[in-house]
């Protein structure tokens, strides 16, 4: 039988089993406190509850919703957690330091049905979305991790899977992570990344102010519905009309990811045209050179093609940063994300 996984509830509904257990209301605030603040990874360390309650949490109910199955250290530090689920399927989510900046890339479900054809998660299909509680001990385990977990200071939804196509979850999952009683992370160091669902996208907007990120990678339709499939339901007008009246934040700005594919998507008439594909839209752009991925026939372009296309942005006035890829050889890189089970280490027991 499928657990039940404490770290489903908000606040709110938590309130609501706890007096549906017959204890009194105040429990839950402690319960909350002891799941998020204390980040406990056992029953036995609250000690505050009663026996009886504790008993019952321990029978009924899970306090992970997670086995860590693998971590992978790349060289350059970046490190990638391989997740098992208790149905069998696997995440991956991915911790990149880069001070001041330690940021944990989450994922919203096993797989992905969008069908980018760049991108290795895509490739595989979607197995399910995940549980809210799945979504939020991703951060729970990480921040448990001796390495670099205390660090970690903000979040980003682009590990596998399209996180406004497991909406409800999602939305879920970030009142944890930004609650002041839960997780505590601002607004402002929280990041959605889609790749155009526009009608949840405005929902999204309507509902908490996180970052916005847009996963572009093309300045055209043509190109765009070859590349990311999902352009034909929802193409780059009705896209960029959402982007335009997307409640945004005093000083914020949306961000698009744009991945460069030689001899695809890097020219300078391309960039061109994303310039005016862009025009009254509060916008920053992040130039991702391609990794490539066992089976692929995409390629990164050379460096000097990147930096041309980086000049018509900023020669437009526009924001365009060139990311650096991390943790390419541990396939922890931007697109590389399959959730494989590979062999586990001997010394696994290393593991938060
Ligand atoms: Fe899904 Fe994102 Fe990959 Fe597209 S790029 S297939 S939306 S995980």
């Amino acid at each position: 039988m499928k657990p039940l996984f404490i770290k489903n509830f908000t606040l709110e509904q938590l309130e609501a089993w706890v007096a549906s257990q017959g204890e009194k209301p105040f429990r839950a605030r402690q319960l909350y406190k002891h799941l998020y603040a204390r980040n406990i990874s056992n029953w036995s360390q609250c000690t505050d509850l009663s026996r009886s309650f504790c008993a019952r949490l321990q029978s009924q109910t899970s306090l992970h919703a997670l086995t860590v199955a693998r971590i992978d250290e790349a060289r350059d530090g970046t490190r990638k957690y391989l997740f098992g689920l208790h149905d069998g399927n696997f995440i991956e989510s991915v911790l990149i330091s880069d001070p001041p900046r330690c940021t944990l890339c989450v994922s919203s479900q096993a797989g992905c049905a969008l069908g980018c054809k760049f991108c290795m998660t895509g490739s595989r299909g979607l197995k399910r979305n995940l549980e809210t509680a799945e979504i939020v001990d991703q951060v729970c385990m990480s921040l448990r991790d001796e390495k670099l977990g205390p660090k970690i200071n903000s979040l980003v939804f682009m590990g596998m899977g399209e996180p406004l196509a497991n909406y409800d979850e999602v939305l879920r999952a970030l009142t944890i992570i930004t609650d002041p009683n839960g997780l505590m992370f601002s607004h402002r160091r929280v990041t959605v990344s889609t790749a155009g669902l526009v009608p949840q996208m405005l929902r999204l907007g309507a509902t908490t102010p996180v970052n916005l990120a847009i996963s572009i990678h093309a300045p055209n339709d043509a190109l765009r519905d070859e590349l990311m499939p999902i352009n034909r339901k929802y193409p780059l007008g009705e896209l960029m009309g959402a982007c335009r009246k997307y409640p945004l934040q005093t000083r914020k700005r949306i961000t698009f990811e744009y991945i460069l594919l030689e001899g695809v998507n890097d020219s300078t008439a391309q960039a061109r045209e994303l310039v005016k594909l862009l025009r009254g839209v509060r916008a920053k752009i992040n130039l991702i050179a391609f990794n490539p991925h066992p089976g692929t026939l995409y390629r990164p372009p050379s460096q000097e093609k990147i930096l041309a296309f980086q000049d018509v942005l900023r020669n437009a006035n526009l924001t365009a940063i060139i990311r650096k890829s991390r943790g390419s050889e541990i396939s922890a890189a931007c697109g590389q994300l399959a959730g494989q089970k590979q062999l586990i280490p001997e010394d696994w027991s290393r593991v938060p």
